[in-house]
């Protein structure tokens, strides 16, 4: 019988209970379609397109759209099946064999995981109690590692914390390598990485159309990167990887900017209230910067929350068995509904 790599035969996987519930704020998503006017226009789109034939292989009009959004040209833009198709790409590109990445946990687990599937060795690293970066740690994993590429998320999942600007500028004059800054939930956070983008940095930011577009069915994603880095990973990902339905989807989603503007300007503000009603509430959290809240109960199990939450129709993502993260949950940001729904559910479990 044929197994898998011994590595992977060790592997978990990746795991993110899913049930029928009434209220879903267990995987970041944006809690509303896109505007009125995407379906229309994206249909139009559909019924152009040559479907015989194979999609355009460097999918030139998303990218140059998506250059727009962020004043760079299509030539510093790679765009993939979700960001962790970029991310796998980055991956396969410069980790591999005898290389390794460096993370600093708790962060983002599919880091760690696309990399070791890559066949990369994983150095981790760890944050301070605050879950900031420790600034010693960052010198010593990356001294002791030499990463080929340093991982960082900001704003990180499933903490919420934004890095500070000072934290991503050493950490690209220490780092022996690529540094990755995953922004899937860049928009939602007080300052981006992509102004520190150029040709002469070793230096990615990643995005995704998942959360703050509203379109987690489409995946996709895209990085703005170094030019010579994009010709880079135009040799690795498979010939015509991006469909050109996605491709559509892509261009049609980046006319609605404005749209999109309000709709994240919306749900930083919903966050605020949700976080100000986790705060009358016998639960520790922590400062976010993304369209979650982590928090934690401060008497009560996490795992028993979690379920008592969900007995109310209400599915949050358990993070309490994570290393790490004893006894926490994260909640999505929802609609106002949502967060009441949720908040009256957990007054109960927690009473
Ligand atoms: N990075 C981070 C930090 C995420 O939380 C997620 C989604 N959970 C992703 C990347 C992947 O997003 P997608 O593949 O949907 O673009």
């Amino acid at each position: 019988m044929i197994r898998p790599r011994s590595d992977i035969a060790l592997m978990a996987g990746y795991h993110s209970p899913q049930a029928e519930v009434a209220v879903r704020l267990n995987n970041n998503e944006s809690p509303v379609p896109p505007p009125a006017g995407f379906l229309p226009a994206l249909t139009d789109e559909l019924a152009s397109l040559s479907w015989n034939r194979y999609p355009d292989r460097a999918a030139l009009g998303l990218r140059r759209a998506i250059g727009d959004l962020h004043g760079v040209g299509p030539d510093q833009v790679f765009a993939a099946n979700g960001s962790n198709e970029v991310l796998q790409t980055l991956c396969l590109t410069y980790g591999g064999s005898g290389r390794s990445v460096a993370v600093f946990e708790p962060t983002y687990a599919l880091h760690s995981h696309i990399a070791r599937v890559c066949g990369t060795t994983v150095a981790v690293g760890e944050r301070a109690p605050d879950f900031a970066l420790d600034r010693a740690e960052v010198r010593r994993v990356l001294a002791d590692s030499k990463p080929a590429i340093t991982f960082l998320c900001s704003p990180n999942n499933p903490t919420g914390m934004v890095e500070t600007e000072d934290d991503v500028r050493s950490i690209l004059g220490l780092a022996p390598g690529l540094v990755v800054v995953d922004e899937a939930y860049g928009q939602f956070a007080p300052w981006s990485a992509l102004d520190l983008v150029d040709d002469d940095t070793p230096l990615v930011v990643t995005r995704t159309f998942s959360k703050t577009w509203s379109m987690a069915a489409a995946r996709l994603g895209y990085l703005v990167g170094p030019t010579w880095l994009v010709e880079d990973l135009s040799k690795v990902v498979l010939p015509y990887h991006l469909d050109a339905a996605k491709q559509a989807a892509g261009r049609v989603a980046l006319r609605f900017r404005d749209e999109m503007e309000a709709r994240v300007a919306g749900l930083v503000e919903e966050r605020g209230r949700l976080a100000a009603g986790l705060g009358d509430l016998d639960v520790d959290l922590w400062p976010s910067g993304a369209n979650f809240v982590l928090f934690r109960p401060r008497r009560r199990d996490g795992d028993e929350v979690w379920q008592g939450l969900l007995d109310r129709s209400v599915l949050v993502r358990n993070c309490s068995g994570w290393p790490r993260l004893q006894g926490c949950l994260r909640i999505t940001v929802g609609t106002q509904a949502e967060d009441d729904h949720f908040l009256a559910a957990l007054r109960e479990v927690l009473a």
